[in-house]
């Protein structure tokens, strides 16, 4: 019979409409719902699009409303029990979720079969529904069951929540896809895609698709390449974000371009980085910091109204530095407190050697005296000293705010007491210290503080923006420095002078117009005002070390366009990745990705990467070296 959808294809075409025959809709109605009188489905008043194909009910949305129902349901056998000598309960199993069937026991249906079933909605005796499952106050009588197909034993359970091996995951993913999780992480990504989708368009950002096959896009990391086969020996890279199309963009006149961009980097992963990741990316003309804060404020919202049920009102803004002396990090967990407190000053003329540093802070954990054991502190100092300190000093406060531990017998009567009191330390708390530069001082104690202060994924969610970045992260070996962000960053105003080949130190202090948005200690992305004064570009460049040949044959096209009229320019970039994990309560973004690659970079289930024929070697002039020993 024809169904709606095949109808509006005809619709569109030039051909003539054909018109079903009463039969014709009579056996849909029979078999599947109903046709009205003008021949359009009626699916029954349920909240779904479409054409319900093979079935007319979904499992998980059958309640007490549709007994006496006859429905037809399609899915898999989730699992099946025996009952008596004739019946056996299989509860079958689809998208929307699980509902108990009660079928005659000829049938020999294993877990996993894939199963058409036809029966009628019967409510459950009092005192007999199934509290753990969402139907559990029906099931599904008189059933007659069609095998769709049948299946295999799967290589692990898909209805248990115990933790399966990854790589046999992922290897099967799409079994493992048929889970809760994963059914449930998949489909929150799409929300957060199109809630990110329509917060972008309110705002008048029009979706644009940049090339996949493309030069080269610094954003700091290795880049993917693709040989060229016409052009042997010249390479394609991949983007590793479209960072010069949108500015390319801005520079056509689009004045707001966004999309939800795969970018692609070669570095090591982890639990927040898979070489290919999705961005959305985000571009707006004649508007500064400011007003991309608030677009990107604004999707960040719908997305985590959209699957959290609560729109993040005025996410607060932290400078850079500030991040940096309080929370010894440039993406800040701040669910929690336990900052890092200066402690300088009270050490100044100590005669206790460790303490004549640059800069020595502490903090505080709270109750830690006696929770935090002496094998504990070991395996903390341990840590610290694989982070680049020299050890870890440490003080339990007792009564009286005594300290206890092994450099006191070094401190002066003012350090002993002045310790508890600028930390607002208390009775049975244990205090860290670290001494050192600066630098390294905020480094370990930030990550000492994550280690012992962090609290659980799930439980809320603290959302800054860090500004004020610095323009350089460090001064390289070679005497250049380094973008912290990339090099199309537009320095503040007031510190362009600064600007200079071989600049040295006073380039680091260079601040730049560059923010980031963190989420509970995750980067969730970055973005900056951009240049759109060639002669500043040019000038950024030659600081970082490019000689003009060098920028000329990189960025001249770059440098081009902004000679026609560049208008004032910024963007922003986000992670939907982290984005939709943060929001879900995972803590490795392979779990919301469908089809993610393990750890070493591969992917269990097409085995990529893969070598390839000698014949499709030579086609792009390339020769494989042996291994190297
Ligand atoms: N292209 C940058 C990134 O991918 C984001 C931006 O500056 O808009 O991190």
């Amino acid at each position: 019979h024809t169904d709606r959808r095949t109808q509006e294809e005809t619709d569109m075409s030039d051909e003539e409409t054909p018109v079903p025959t009463e039969a014709e809709y009579a056996e849909g109605a029979d078999e599947y719902g109903e046709y009205d009188d003008d021949g359009e489905y009626d699916d029954g008043g349920v909240d779904m699009a479409g054409a319900r194909g093979m079935r007319s009910d979904y499992c998980g949305e059958l309640t007490r409303d549709d007994v006496d129902r006859v429905v037809t349901l399609c899915g898999w056998v989730d699992n099946r029990r025996e009952h008596g000598e004739k019946l056996a309960f299989i509860d079958l199993r689809d998208h929307t979720g699980i509902i108990q069937c009660v079928v005659d026991e000829k049938h020999d249906l294993r877990r996993e079969y894939v199963v058409r079933v036809t029966g009628t909605v019967v409510g459950r005796p009092e005192g007999m529904e199934n509290p753990f499952l969402a139907t559990g106050a029906i099931d599904v009588q008189n059933c007659t069951v069609e095998v769709l197909n049948k299946a295999e034993t799967p290589p692990f359970m898909l209805n248990s929540r115990q933790d399966i091996d990854e790589t046999l995951r992922l290897k099967h993913r799409y079994l493992d896809m048929r889970r809760e999780r994963m059914q449930r992480n998949l489909r929150y990504r799409s929300v957060v895609q199109s809630a990110v989708r329509g917060a972008m368009e309110d705002q008048g950002f029009t979706e644009i698709e940049t090339p996949l096959l493309i030069a080269s896009t610094p954003e700091g990391a290795r880049d993917f390449v693709v040989p060229s086969r016409q052009q042997p020996g010249t390479f394609y890279a991949l983007p590793q974000s479209p960072q010069i199309f949108k500015q390319l963009c801005m520079v056509g006149g689009m004045d707001r371009y966004y999309q939800i961009a795969k970018c692609l980097r070669d570095e090591d992963l982890r639990a927040d980085r898979q070489f290919e990741f999705a961005q959305l990316d985000a571009e707006a003309s004649f508007v500064g910091q400011d007003e991309v804060i608030e677009f990107i404020s604004y999707a960040i919202a719908a997305a985590t109204d959209a699957v959290r049920g609560v729109w993040p009102e005025d996410i607060p803004q932290m400078t850079y530095a500030d991040a940096m002396e309080y929370y010894g990090s440039d993406k800040p967990d701040i669910r929690f407190g336990m900052t890092l407190v200066e402690l300088t000053p009270l050490f100044e003329g100590t005669e206790a050697n460790v303490f004549k540093t640059e800069c020595v802070k502490g903090i505080v954990a709270k109750g830690g005296a006696e929770e935090i054991g002496r094998n504990r502190i070991d395996e903390l100092t341990e840590m610290c000293k694989k982070w680049g300190a020299k050890g870890l000093a440490w003080f339990r406060v007792g009564e009286g705010l005594a300290l206890d531990g092994g450099l006191t017998k070094f401190m002066s009567a003012d350090e002993l007491s002045g310790l508890p009191q600028m930390l607002e330390a208390e009775e049975g708390d244990l205090i860290l210290l670290q001494s050192g530069d600066r630098r390294s001082v905020n480094d370990v104690l930030g990550r000492l503080r994550l280690e012992l202060g962090q609290p659980p994924v799930d439980e809320g969610l603290a959302f800054v923006w860090v500004v004020d970045f610095p323009m350089f992260e460090t001064i390289n070996d070679n005497g250049d420095p380094v973008a912290m962000h990339h090099p199309f960053t537009m320095p503040h105003p007031d510190d362009v002078d600064y600007l200079v080949r071989k600049g040295g130190e006073s380039m680091l202090k260079i601040r730049s117009q560059a923010y980031d948005l963190v989420l509970n200690g995750w980067e969730l992305g970055s973005g900056s005002v951009r240049i759109h004064d060639p002669e500043i570009q040019a000038r950024v460049f030659a600081a970082l070390g490019f000689t003009d040949e060098e920028a000329r044959e990189k960025f001249g096209f770059l440098l081009d366009a902004f000679s026609y009229g560049a208008p004032p320019h910024a963007g922003f970039a986000f992670g939907i990745d982290r984005l939709t994990a943060l929001l879900l309560g995972e803590t490795n973004i392979r779990e919301v990705i469908a089809f993610p690659k393990t750890q070493s970079g591969s992917d269990p289930l097409t085995n990529a990467p893969t070598p390839i024929s000698d014949q499709h070697l030579d086609d792009l002039g390339l020769r494989v070296l042996p291994p190297a020993e």
